[in-house]
């Protein structure tokens, strides 16, 4: 089986090169015609040695994720579905800005956390994705975005692993993707702008401090354990002073010196003036008494049929955010955007994979076998965006 590329971080890369009897440096050339240039075929890789293109095209492919579907919102986000094959697909989402351009991405099919409010969670876990399918969602982006805007240029200024599934539970494969994107041969992103989020997984959280200390964010949604218990069940595991003790830790390499802190407004729930003074004085207790040691990112929750949960209307997140903000921490409201095309975290492979799940039924009753994931996203398509 010819080895995929886009697996392979550039020391990766360069040992596969070692093996094909070729220079180490040779890797260098080869990651920056895939990765810069958006190259995945070999006889376009003009200034590498005719034989050692030869030796490619027998033993290695670039092999990009099926694209399912596209959408685009009026407001510029574009959402692609890709097919990982049996049955799955996850997505990743464009949201360009004034000032930069970010492309949020998954990291697993589904997710093993079971997060009350997220749909993913509600799915349940699939599979880890890979190193190359985890890069392949940036260069099909990236490569995409500068052929459609005529650019050479790099479109894409930040990575958030805020997609489908749990970065750190997938931390064998999330390493080398983010060496990837942080490399200067590769995406050559900076660490402060490649953000991974995690709903605390304490220990990996150590580790990604000491392997690749990139921005990170925490889904905290509750200043309670009891409330967090049940709205991220591995709190249970750990708990609130255990995940706060790992983000001081963690303060120490973090890049601007800050951890972003997600808070999901849910009305009724996690939303009330009490709350919002709760989370003032436990952020208070960590950060050695320095205020910016943290900021709050409230995010409106994007609400799916089975959570049976609602949104907190604007009026409270406001006032939610005032109380944190008059207390010294920097809290910022998520613009919702992509509203229109369903971009929010895990949506829209949750309905394909609830399809998929129909249509093997369908098709056991009928013994036919069909292509499955294409029909399914067709169907998708048409069920969901009545397209
Ligand atoms: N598993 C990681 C990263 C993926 S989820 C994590 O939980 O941090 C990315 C963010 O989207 C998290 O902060 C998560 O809480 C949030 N999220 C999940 N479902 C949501 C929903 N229905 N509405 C709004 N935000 C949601
Ligand atoms: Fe998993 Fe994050 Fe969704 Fe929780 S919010 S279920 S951790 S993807």
């Amino acid at each position: 089986m010819r080895a995929n590329l886009l697996e392979y971080d550039l020391e990766a890369l360069a040992r596969f090169c070692e093996r094909l009897g070729e220079k180490r440096f040779r890797a260098v050339q080869l990651f920056r015609w895939i990765h810069q240039r958006g190259a995945n075929d070999f006889d376009a890789m003009t200034d590498l040695a005719k034989s050692l293109r030869e030796k490619l095209k027998t033993a290695a492919i670039v092999q990009p994720l099926a694209v399912i579907s596209q959408h685009e919102s009026s407001d510029g986000t574009i959402k692609w579905l890709f097919n990982v094959g049996a049955g799955d697909a996850i997505e990743a989402v464009y949201i360009p800005e004034a000032d930069r351009a970010t492309l949020c991405i998954s990291s697993q099919a589904g997710c093993a956390v079971g997060c009350r409010f997220c749909s993913t969670g509600h799915q349940g876990f699939s599979r880890n994705l890979t190193v190359g399918e985890i890069v392949a969602q940036l260069w099909y982006a990236e490569h995409f975005l500068r052929k459609r805007l005529g650019r050479d240029d790099r479109v894409i200024s930040n990575v958030v692993m805020m997609g489908m599934g749990e970065p750190l539970q997938n931390y064998a494969e999330v390493l080398p993707a983010l060496r990837v994107m942080l490399d200067d041969h590769g995406y050559g992103l900076s660490r402060r702008r490649v953000t991974v989020s995690t709903s605390g997984m304490v220990p990996f959280m150590d580790r990604l401090g000491r392997d690749c200390p990139v921005a990170l964010a925490v889904s905290l949604h509750a200043p309670q354990d009891h409330l967090r218990d049940e709205l991220v069940p591995l709190n249970r595991k750990h708990p609130l002073d255990e995940l706060m003790q790992a983000c001081e830790r963690y303060l120490a390499v973090a890049p601007r010196d800050l951890i972003t802190f997600e808070y999901c407004m849910l009305q009724g729930v996690n939303d009330t003036s009490s709350m919002a003074q709760e989370l003032v004085a436990l952020l208070g207790r960590y950060g050695g008494g320095r205020k910016s040691w943290c900021k709050v990112n409230l995010i409106p929750f994007n609400p799916f049929p089975a959570s049976g949960l609602v949104r907190s209307p604007m009026a409270v997140v406001q006032a939610f955010a005032r109380i944190l903000n008059d207390a010294g921490i920097v809290t910022t409201v998520r613009k919702t955007r992509g509203d229109d095309i369903d971009a929010a975290c895990g949506q829209l492979a949750g309905e394909v994979k609830d399809r998929t799940a129909v249509m093997v039924r369908m098709d056991r009753r009928k013994s036919v076998s069909t292509d499955l994931l294409k029909s399914a996203g067709e169907k998708s398509s048409e069920l969901v965006y009545g397209v």
